[in-house]
């Protein structure tokens, strides 16, 4: 009698919304085993559907045993766009384990002609086009990592409130206001806090996706100015699908696939 055909194992380099709803979508596919894989951040990342694993793998070479050893089918690097490190693992790994691999990575935010948005290509580059601004009050969503780049004295007449899912550490801009939320948020709640602390500018990452998006429709409202730092250039050559319901076609599924749930395939 021939082996019963295996489970497509599937393994999701996750820390996305949108790894969090594949995993959602697999963990309820027929014949389909999926482990998200964490790098250990966020100290309470919540509950995940499906196998989870967390914490690095000790560079390309490891991801590629732990695939080969895992009997991984299927690659999905769903990280966010800016975690670059780690995407370019992914493809090293998955060439030399003959793993096939695509990515999930959402698109980044549409500029608006009534935006005033200034790229920049880096964390330094959005501290350095600050005081030719002419602003005082700064809001900075680019996340805990690479403060650094907004704490040197050249900006200690600016004031910064830093918005952040856990607390970040030195060096920080010497007047930071820290606040500690994590999205969705809601077009009222970005422009009240616009608000209340005067901002005059918005300082942001692309990362895309509609849960952080109000902060820029409240800043065009208001006319505020918003230093975006573009995206670092993904891997060569990784086939890129922009939603869950891409990830799913791209593995063979429908998107019947996806729990009842309205939001869960974007
Ligand atoms: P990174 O700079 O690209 O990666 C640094 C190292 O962290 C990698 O070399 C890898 O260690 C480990 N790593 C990263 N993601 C991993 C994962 N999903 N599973 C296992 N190991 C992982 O990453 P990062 O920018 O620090 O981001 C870390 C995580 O936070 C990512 O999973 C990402 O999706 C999420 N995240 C990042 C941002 C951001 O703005 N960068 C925002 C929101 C969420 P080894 O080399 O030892 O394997």
């Amino acid at each position: 009698m021939p082996d019963a055909p295996r489970d497509l194992r599937v393994l999701i380099l996750g820390g996305t919304t949108e790894a969090r709803r594949l995993a959602d979508a697999l963990a309820v596919a027929p014949r389909v085993h999926v482990t998200t894989s964490l790098a250990g951040r966020v100290t309470d990342p919540g509950t995940l559907a499906g196998d989870v694993r967390v914490g690095g793998f000790g560079g390309p070479g490891a991801l590629a045993a732990w695939l080969r050893g895992h009997r991984v089918d299927v690659l999905v690097d769903a990280t966010h766009p800016f975690a670059a490190t780690i995407s370019a693992h992914a493809a090293l790994a998955a060439a030399d384990s003959g793993t096939e691999l695509f990515a999930l990575r959402r698109p980044g935010w549409p500029a608006d002609p009534r935006d005033r948005r200034h790229p920049v290509r880096s964390l330094a580059d959005a501290a350095a086009r600050l005081p030719a601004l002419g602003v005082r009050r700064v809001l900075l969503t680019t996340g805990r990592q690479g403060l650094a780049a907004f704490a040197g004295p050249e900006l200690d007449g600016l004031h910064f409130v830093v918005r952040t899912v856990e607390p970040p550490g030195p060096p920080l801009p010497r007047s930071t206001h820290i606040l500690l939320d994590r999205g969705p948020y809601t077009l009222a709640g970005e422009r009240a806090l616009l608000l209340e602390h005067r901002v005059d500018v918005v300082v942001t990452k692309d990362s895309g996706g509609s849960a952080t998006a109000a902060k820029l429709t409240a800043a065009r409202e208001l006319g505020l100015p918003v230093v975006m730092v573009e995206r670092p250039p993904a891997p060569d050559g990784v086939p890129e699908v922009p939603d869950v319901r891409g990830a799913l076609a791209r593995l063979g599924l429908s998107p019947g696939a996806c729990p009842a749930a309205a939001d869960t395939c974007p």
